[in-house]
C-alpha cells in the first residue's frame, strides 16, 4: 500500500478510537480528520512525528485543529512492523492539535489513555531502529553481540558497555530505499 493510503487509514482509525475515550468527550475530535497529513524526510533520525501549526500561531495559543497546518509522521513508521507505533504517534500529535500544546502532566495523562499499551512503549526501539538504519558502521561486541550504530569506524578504540570487550567494526547494510 502507498504511504498516503496507510497514513489516511491509520488517521481514520485513530480518530475513531479517540471518539471512544470518555476523557476526550466534548473535544472537537471529528475536526482532526481535516488536518493534512505528511511525511518527515526518510533520513530524519531525531523526530518521529510533528504537529506543525499555522503561520503566526504560537504554541500556547493553540485552540483546536483549525490552528494546525499539518501533522507529519516518519515514513519508516508506516511500514508493517511499526504501524501500531505510527497510530500512537498520530494520537500524540492529535492531542497537541486539540490544544494540549506542551508535554505537561495533563498531556501525559491523556497520552496514557491510548489503548495499545505496547505501542505506547515503542518510542525507544523505533529511535534505535532509525539510528541503526542511518548508521554506516555497527561497532559490534564479539562477546555479547550488542551493536552500537555509528557513522565512523571504531578502529579498536571502544569497548562494550556490558562486557568491556573491544568492539569490532562491521559495515552496516545499505539502507533499502523502501526502508
Ligand atoms: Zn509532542
Ligand atoms: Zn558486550
Amino acid at each position: 500500500m502507498e504511504d498516503e493510503v496507510v497514513l489516511d487509514n491509520l488517521a481514520s482509525s485513530v480518530v475513531l478510537k479517540m471518539q471512544q475515550i470518555p476523557q476526550l468527550s466534548g473535544l472537537p475530535i471529528s475536526e482532526l480528520e481535516a488536518i493534512p497529513l505528511g511525511r518527515l524526510r526518510k533520513d530524519a533520525t531525531r523526530l518521529h512525528a510533528v504537529c506543525r501549526y499555522q503561520k503566526g500561531v504560537r504554541k500556547a495559543e493553540i485552540s483546536g485543529p483549525a490552528d494546525v497546518r499539518c501533522v507529519d509522521v516518519h515514513p519508516a513508521a508506516l511500514t508493517q512492523d511499526w504501524q501500531r507505533y505510527a497510530a500512537f504517534l498520530l494520537y500524540h500529535e492529535y492531542l497537541h492539535a486539540l490544544g494540549f500544546a506542551g508535554h505537561d502532566k495533563t498531556f501525559r495523562n491523556l497520552e496514557a489513555l491510548w489503548p495499545d499499551e505496547e505501542a505506547r512503549g515503542m518510542g525507544k526501539s523505533f529511535g534505535l531502529h532509525l539510528r541503526k538504519r542511518a548508521a554506516k558502521w555497527l561497532w559490534t561486541c564479539p562477546q555479547c553481540a550488542k551493536e552500537y550504530a555509528r557513522n565512523r569506524r571504531g578502529k579498536g578504540r571502544y569497548r562494550c558497555r556490558n562486557c568491556s570487550v573491544i568492539l569490532i567494526d562491521v559495515k552496516a547494510e545499505a539502507v533499502s530505499p523502501k526502508g
